[in-house]
């Protein structure tokens, strides 16, 4: 697990993944008007308030409905999986060759993704690769690979579960069933 320690020693090497320097990059460099947000053309969601919100809840806050002004642009999350860079990997072996097990398996991943996205939406997988018995989940967070790894070991019984750390701030984790 990545402690504080860590973290700090990361951002003062300039090692920390791409996401974290944007985000703060765009507290102090947008200088947005008030009336200005920020929105993804990718996904949707919109900045403001110093943070990426969902589209939905900005629709709720009736102040930021007169006159705003948005600014279309790629959020970070949606900058990564365009660029491919990701913090965490969720390797998934299955043995058994049985459609509905991959499918039980993928919705369990499905859940845990909507899960994270409804707390932060630059929480969240980037990208998937499917090459039948063996699928692999790529997150803008090392912690979700970690959830989603662990989830899958609660979910299904007699299931092999393996997190390794590889580098500054990424984690891979390989599960088995
Ligand atoms: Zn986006």
């Amino acid at each position: 697990m990545a402690t504080n320690s860590n973290k700090n020693m990361a951002v003062k090497t300039g090692m920390v993944g791409r996401r974290h320097q944007r985000s703060r990059k765009e507290e102090s460099e947008f200088g947005l008007g008030q009336k200005e947000f920020l929105k993804c053309s990718d996904c949707g969601v919109v900045y403001f308030d110093k943070s990426w919100h969902h589209g939905l809840l900005e629709e709720k806050q009736e102040h930021l409905k007169e006159n705003r002004q948005f600014k279309f642009t790629l959020c970070p999350a949606c900058k990564m999986a365009k660029d491919k860079i990701f913090e965490g990997e969720v390797v998934v072996k299955l043995k058994s060759k049985n459609e509905k097990v991959k499918s039980d398996v993928l919705n369990t991943i499905k859940n845990s993704d909507e899960q994270a996205r409804e707390r932060d939406p630059m929480d969240r997988i980037l990208w998937a690769e499917d090459k039948g018995d063996e699928v692999r989940f790529f997150t803008s967070e090392n912690q979700l690979a970690v959830r989603i790894g662990k989830k899958l070991e609660s979910s299904f019984l007699g299931s092999k579960l393996e997190i390794k750390h590889t580098g500054e701030d990424m984690i891979r984790v390989y599960w088995e069933y």
